[in-house]
């Protein structure tokens, strides 16, 4: 179903008030973790002011200690839907359990399913029943066939609307929190009409690589880019390091136009 040779034309998914595709200039931006109302009604309009098509925010993370906040679940749902609705945004929120897919239909257009859960194929499937688009991530440690093969499961329970992001991968490197793997965008576009985005704070873990592997993406034919935001990164309850702050976002955001028109 995922397979180029068996539907030639790039697939464009529908995402609430927005779409993702080529020439979609698709920016989902956001802090990693939703940390409470005020907070992100103010990144949403940061964000909002500054190309974001996407509100992202996590109200169910999947954090390497069980010690470190583990989100707002379904009240951090809720106070995304207001910033989408407020900002005309819409929103994209992780989900790690079915649970958390019940909660998410009922709030947010688009559910992501997060590198750890790549091959969670239960919630793979229960994805593809949801009726919402789902971006899916790249394992850390998985092969393109894997992650096609996971994005066909979403597939086969009748679900279309899949879109890869890919976010970095396991490497003997250790300078970069994770190696971004940006020929991953063309063997991908070989392979498979599914839009394709990449997510280079993740992939970096630093807010300074994040401007040039954006840029980078996007020239290697990305659809979109998934970038982390917060109004202060040294406070964010999870992965500051890798945030844009308000300004650094905007010249982004107001640098890769020359890039999008490649
Ligand atoms: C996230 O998007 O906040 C996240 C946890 O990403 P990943 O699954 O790529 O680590
Ligand atoms: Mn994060």
């Amino acid at each position: 179903l995922a397979n180029l040779k068996f539907h030639p034309e790039p697939s464009v998914v529908k995402v609430g008030c927005t779409s993702i595709g080529p020439k979609t200039r698709t920016i989902m931006a956001g802090p990693c973790a939703v940390e409470s109302n005020d907070q992100l009604m103010l990144i949403a309009e940061a964000v909002k002011k500054n190309g974001a098509t996407i509100l992202r925010g996590g109200a169910y993370k999947p954090r390497t200690s069980p010690y470190s906040f583990q989100g707002l679940e379904e009240e951090g749902l809720k106070y995304m839907q207001e910033a989408g609705k407020a900002f005309d945004l819409a929103t994209i929120c992780e989900v790690v359990s079915l649970e958390a897919i019940e909660a998410a239909v009922k709030y947010v257009d688009m559910i992501q399913i997060g590198a750890r859960n790549m091959q969670n194929f239960i919630l793979l499937k229960e994805a593809g029943r949801s009726g919402l688009p789902v971006l899916l991530k790249r394992g850390l440690c998985a092969t393109i066939d894997e992650w096609l093969n996971a994005a066909e499961y979403i597939m086969a329970e009748g679900n279309p609307n899949v879109v890869l992001c890919e976010r970095g991968i396991r490497t003997y490197e250790t300078s970069t929190r994770n190696t971004l793997d940006l020929s991953a965008v063309p063997v991908l576009k070989e392979r498979t009409h599914l839009p394709v985005i990449v997510d280079p704070s993740h992939a970096t873990g630093a807010y300074r690589y994040v401007p040039p592997m954006a840029k980078a993406a996007v020239a290697c034919g990305a659809d979109g880019l998934m970038i982390e935001v917060h109004n202060n990164p040294a406070c964010a309850l999870s992965d500051g390091p890798q945030s844009l702050n308000f300004e650094k976002f905007a010249r982004l955001s107001k640098e890769l136009d020359p890039f999008w028109k490649l």
